[in-house]
């Protein structure tokens, strides 16, 4: 059972173990992702060793994805583990004064965050459940204790260490933390296929951690912008261009714009990536009820499939593969909803205005009208890096696209690409054998439509 929909895990806690990791994967998992919020160094190592054995087991390319923390805010910790309320109306100040704060004020270790706020700006405390407006701030760029009082507009209970977001602040200091750089440092040394920046403002931060990188490794790793800031969005197209791939980061971007922005967003960013042909992940919340529950929920088999007809390349899981009762059963409930989105999808006929703005008549048009006008069970690509492959999947022409890998980096990297099953053999690339491949895949009858080199042909199975 294969689907057109990748599908990115979070592997944490309760997928890390051996048996559950293979038997997600084996269940219809792409990618893993790892996320450097939680566990750094040689935990995470250990992680990429384990999947790469996995792979290596299963003969297929699954994908890594090193996630950094990024400039992830938080606040400081209070005198005592206690819940602290916060009234609409009160003043209450954020400060570098690492004592542990009370109902007046709490630390805020980052003082470039403190010396960047704005009277008016919003700070927005555990998930936007609070907001304070800066009143005053008193931070020169030189002073070494900085103020910053604030008024509660909205109020709650907060406690130590709860994140924090700041969406009317631009943050100049740089995109990559020290965290990130040691967590780099340390990850490039176990060549991900994948990097995703987290936080991304401009274009230029995507440039810094593509030097940071090129400076650090000579693998060719890719790099995914996470869209999860305001500053992002009025930069879109910039960044989707000097990106490899976008993840649109629902999240934090869900606290720093109006949450009923998202779905015009999602499809923004959706529409943007296909025109760009860029991978689009759609992540966060996706299946999120499954972290304690068996059945997901009706929102949520919705949000999955609506991902899937808008031709985002990638859904992710998070906490609820991470932390969650039943990671397995989780990959299982995604890929139900991303099979019967497709048979949907297939039965229906495909619809060639969503390419339009795509040249009319270049080859990859061709390769995906043969395919569509008779009704071929796969396209199959010999590809000597991603240059045959790339504008192919970029059609998005619904039907699997199994692309002949001569290169093992590639062959991860195009795991995130929708419709894209690559199989990295020598054997098969050097014979350009599209059968065996296609058998590879469990397709043993009907058309396929074969592309190597800049031979187009239309070839059918036989056993
Ligand atoms: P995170 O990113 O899980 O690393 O915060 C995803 C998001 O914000 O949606
Ligand atoms: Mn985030």
């Amino acid at each position: 059972m294969s689907k057109l929909t990748k599908i990115i895990a979070s592997i944490g806690p309760n997928s890390q173990d051996y048996k559950i990791l293979k038997s997600m994967l084996e269940h219809g998992v792409d990618a893993c992702r790892l996320n450097f919020s939680h566990d750094t160094g040689e935990v995470q190592g250990k992680k990429i060793d384990m999947i790469r054995k996995i792979s290596a087991e299963l003969d297929r390319p699954i994908a890594i994805i090193a996630d950094l923390q990024g400039p992830k805010h938080r606040i400081g910790d209070f005198k005592t583990e206690n819940h602290y309320p916060l009234k609409v109306g009160q003043e209450f100040i954020l400060d570098n004064n690492p004592e542990r704060g009370d109902e007046t004020r709490v630390c805020l270790p980052d003082s470039n965050v403190l010396k960047s706020l704005k009277v008016g700006d919003r700070v927005l405390l555990n998930d936007g459940k609070i907001e304070l407006e800066v009143l005053n701030n008193s931070c020169t760029v030189d002073s070494t204790f900085c103020s910053v009082t604030t008024k509660v507009k909205r109020g709650d209970e907060i406690w130590s260490r709860r994140g924090f977001n700041i969406p009317d602040t631009e943050i100049e200091s740089s995109i990559l933390t020290p965290k990130d750089r040691a967590d780099l440092e340390y990850v490039l040394t176990k060549n991900p296929d994948w990097v995703a920046i987290s936080f991304v403002q401009r274009p230029e931060d995507v440039a810094e951690a593509r030097d940071f990188i090129t400076a650090h490794s000579s693998a060719p790793v890719k790099i995914i912008s996470k869209i999860e800031r305001p500053q992002a969005l009025e930069k879109l197209e910039e960044i989707i261009q000097i990106s490899d791939a976008i993840m649109f980061a629902r999240g934090d971007l869900a606290v720093e714009v109006p949450f009923e922005k998202l779905p015009a967003l999602q499809r923004r960013c959706i529409r943007l990536c296909r025109k760009m042909n860029k991978p689009v992940i759609v992540a966060t919340q996706m299946l999120s009820s499954m972290v304690h529950s068996e059945f997901p929920l009706r929102a949520e088999i919705s949000d999955v499939a609506l991902a899937s007809y808008l031709r985002a390349d990638c859904v992710m899981t998070s906490e609820e593969t991470t932390i969650g009762d039943n990671p397995v059963n989780v990959i299982d409930t995604m890929m139900k909803i991303l099979v019967s989105a497709d048979e949907d999808v297939s039965e229906n006929g495909y619809d060639w205005s969503r390419t339009e703005h795509l040249p009319e008549n270049d080859w990859s048009r061709s390769v995906a009208s043969l395919a569509y006008l008779n009704k071929a069970q796969a396209i199959v690509a010999f590809d000597t890096g991603t240059e045959i492959a790339t504008p192919i999947s970029g059609r998005k022409p619904d039907v699997t696209i199994i692309v002949v890998c001569n290169d093992a980096i590639d062959a991860n990297q195009l795991c995130l690409s929708r419709g894209v099953y690559p199989v990295f053999d020598a054997q098969l690339f050097g014979q350009r054998d599209a059968f065996g491949a296609a058998k590879r895949l469990g397709i043993n009858r009907g058309k396929l439509v074969v592309v190597d080199e800049n031979k187009i042909s239309l070839r059918e199975i036989s056993e």
